[in-house]
């Protein structure tokens, strides 16, 4: 688009000291750029097709005889003059100096927004790396930032992705936030009826009986899940993440329900009152 609007401009400037030229070709690979520019309706590169438009009204205005035709064709096949192009055009783009129009196209600035966004995130990740004794947010040493969402995002609900976040972080209902965070909640396990096992993130994954369902199919990707020098890293790689969060559906792991319980003291019997309705 804005290629053709700036060869508009040179062919209104080029033409004034050579009013004899009574034909001109333009040629452009861009079959999308040539039907938007010649539409009258709003688009994101609308100023450009308003120059294009001002540029060869003024053109035909002043010079009635002039027939302009403008061709697609096929990438830079055949045409000389596009490979000078392309070399002048990458040699301008890495040029400092005056701009040829105030123009920009709305897609620049939100590309330019969307690439600041990105390169800022992650820079500032690898700026402060988190220890690896906290072991708390191992995901966010897998996974890249990314501002577009994955494929899986969009298959699965939204307490399943909370639950997978928990997961990632560490944050969520379990005995070993609860240690950390909610020092007055229980912290054991309800597999455990002795109240030694800590519900961490790792018995959970790694041994706990009620989240047996779908842990086979993690064992088969990862025979060393057991052991418990096997970083948990490895299930936050992008072509792991749709098994791992098949396995947190079936087990209903790391939801509420599962959260550590507080038992009831045992009741001791009373063997001093008969029970109610009993007479002795
Ligand atoms: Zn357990």
């Amino acid at each position: 688009m804005f290629a053709l609007a700036h060869a508009s401009s040179f062919l209104l400037r080029w033409l004034s000291t050579h009013p004899h030229v009574s034909n001109v070709h333009f040629f452009s690979d861009s079959s999308s750029s040539l039907k938007v520019i010649f539409k009258g309706t709003p688009h994101p590169s609308q100023s450009t097709s308003i120059l294009f438009h001002t540029n060869f009204h003024r053109l035909f205005s002043t010079l009635p005889n002039l027939r302009v035709h403008i061709s697609w064709v096929l990438g830079h096949k055949g045409i000389a003059g596009m490979k000078i192009a392309d070399s002048l055009t990458k040699k301008a783009a890495k040029a400092k100096g005056p701009r040829l129009s105030h123009a920009a196209s709305r897609s620049g600035p939100l590309l330019e927004i969307e690439r600041n966004a990105r390169s800022r995130w992650r820079e500032h990740r690898e700026s402060h790396p988190f220890q690896e004794s906290s072991g708390f947010f191992p995901a966010s040493q897998s996974i890249r930032p990314s501002l577009k969402p994955p494929k899986w995002f969009k298959t699965i609900s939204h307490p399943d992705y909370s639950r997978y976040t928990q997961f990632a972080t560490g944050h969520g209902y379990t005995g070993e936030y609860y240690s950390r965070f909610v020092p007055k909640n229980p912290i054991h396990c309800n597999c455990d009826q002795s109240d030694t096992i800590v519900q961490s993130r790792d018995h959970i994954l790694r041994h706990c009986p009620l989240h047996e369902k779908g842990r086979g199919a993690l064992r088969v990707q990862f025979p060393k899940l057991l052991n418990p020098q096997w970083s948990i890293h490895r299930l936050f790689q992008k072509s792991i993440t749709p098994l791992l969060l098949s396995w947190l559906v079936a087990s209903s792991a790391f939801s509420s329900t599962h959260a550590p319980r507080r038992r009831e003291p045992p009741v001791t019997p009373n063997f001093r009152d008969p029970p109610a309705g009993v007479s002795l």
